[in-house]
């Protein structure tokens, strides 16, 4: 072989390893990030429940969870699908825009208190099931009545009995059609809600005369034995069926409306349990195969998001219509911040150094909202002439540490001027925001501090 020849392949061999390293090195720790702003995203899922924690921490626990589904025999979808002769399943576009529309509509009835009385707070989520309509999840503060647990406010709002068809056949025959669980239990052990001999939502639900609340909170619902029965596929059903429901809001919307008395942290994570479980997927291989080493070294937020995600027609209709899948009153404002020096693009020194006007000298970072408004145009903040908003600081894992600690100082500290007056505590001013932290007794010792961060990172894993 001559000479050159060898060299030349040494060089070839040199030059594809050298690239090859180089697509290496590149991809160690590379990620590629779906943005929070992106509609249904893991982030955007994230943040929002984020959001609903910080409307819960201002409010308390909400006090009304409410599921609406869209129903195909609205007479909107009735007078469509009959002059078209077609079935409404097969037009998704008509559907979602009824149901938008709907949505919207009972939207402002909840705002201006039709149902409820005025409301505080309120949050909805919009779900897809595999081949079903559309449905959202609600949940609502109440105003005034807030966070009472009490069975005056349970039986105003919410009715689990049959309506008695001599005095209210209207209702009668809504409750019958939409509301009726099952049947299910030893009168039909086939239905799909039997999981082991038993009903999985718990139906039938024993009869009872007063509404009252069990030892863990969970209220249970006046079922009264009166007679009223009604009867579906050969089967008399009675009280013990009845979904919980709240009578002016089914005779208005006319659809599956179940409500529930809440007065709990976990309906939040239910509402996100998108978070958790992640999109309904089908196992499917088409084109590209899932390399399980690349994916170690790639963390590839959009092919997570695509990898074998499954979308109904409803919900590809949702998101080209551009609705929103989320929605919450009142605002929620995020406040970024960070250590000295390491600013991000938008905000700078100038967001710590925003108590400048007298009001502010008595306001944490996180109540500035309340008061004022940031103008992103000005870049400065503003007094604020109407409206509320609550704000709520961005996350920041327990293993960021002084991150970390500046995030729990702002919770706390008022009328901060400075970096430096952040870390000042009774006058002292520390070298670092975890000394301030454990001045202000927050660490207590070492050891503990260890195992505090240690169970705040699981809970904010499990989350
Ligand atoms: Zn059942």
């Amino acid at each position: 072989m001559k000479q050159s020849t060898i060299r030349g392949e040494v060089l070839q061999g040199i030059e594809k390893a050298m690239r090859r390293g180089d697509d290496e090195a590149s991809s160690i720790g590379t990620r590629v990030i779906l943005p929070s702003s992106f509609t249904g995203g893991r982030r955007y899922m994230f943040n929002h429940c984020q959001d609903a924690m910080a409307i819960c921490k201002h409010f308390g626990y909400p006090d009304l969870f409410r599921t609406i589904t869209c129903n195909p025999n609205w007479p909107e979808f009735q007078r469509f699908t009959e002059r078209e002769r077609i079935f409404i399943a097969d037009r998704p576009d008509i559907s979602c825009c009824v149901f938008h529309a709907k949505l919207k509509c009972l939207l402002s009835d909840l705002k201006e208190g039709v149902f409820f009385g005025p409301l505080s707070a309120g949050m909805y989520t919009i779900e897809f099931q595999k081949r079903g309509l559309p449905h959202a999840h609600m949940l609502l503060w109440l105003n005034g009545k807030s966070n009472l647990q009490s069975v005056e406010i349970v039986d105003e709002f919410i009715c689990a009995e049959l309506p008695n068809p001599l005095k209210f056949l209207a209702l009668y025959n809504i409750v019958t059609k939409y509301m009726i669980h099952g049947p299910c239990g030893r009168i039909r052990p086939s239905s799909p809600c039997m999981k082991d001999g038993k009903c999985s939502k718990f139906y039938p639900k024993r009869f009872v005369d007063q509404t009252s609340f069990d030892e863990d909170g969970y209220p249970i619902y006046r079922r009264r034995n009166m007679g009223v029965t009604v009867n579906i596929n050969d089967v008399d059903i009675d009280n013990r069926f009845v979904v919980p429901y709240n009578p002016l809001l089914l005779m208005k919307y006319q659809a599956h409306i179940n409500l529930e008395f809440c007065n709990k942290s976990n309906v939040i994570k239910y509402l996100f349990k998108y978070i958790n479980k992640g999109p309904d997927r089908v196992t499917a291989t088409v084109g590209e195969t899932y390399n399980v080493g690349e994916s170690s070294q790639v963390v590839d937020e959009i092919k997570q998001y695509y990898d074998c995600r499954y979308l109904s027609p409803f919900e590809s209709m949702w998101r080209i219509f551009a609705y929103d899948i989320h929605h919450r009153w009142p605002s929620v404002q995020r406040l970024t911040f960070h250590l000295p020096n390491q600013q991000h693009v938008v905000f700078d020194d100038a967001d710590i150094t925003l108590m400048r006007f007298p009001d502010g000298q008595s306001l944490t970072y996180m109540e500035y909202p309340k008061k004022f408004v940031y103008c992103s145009n000005s870049r400065e903040w503003k007094p604020r002439q109407r409206g509320f908003s609550i704000g709520r600081l961005s996350f920041a894992h327990p293993a960021a540490g002084e991150l970390f600690y500046i995030r729990i100082l702002l919770n706390v500290q008022r009328g901060c001027t400075s970096f430096r007056s952040i870390r000042t505590v009774n006058s002292v001013t520390y070298g670092t925001f975890q000394e301030a932290c454990s001045a202000m007794g927050f660490l207590i010792d070492d050891k503990e501090y260890v195992s505090a961060i240690k169970e705040v990172a699981e809970i904010a894993s499990a989350a």
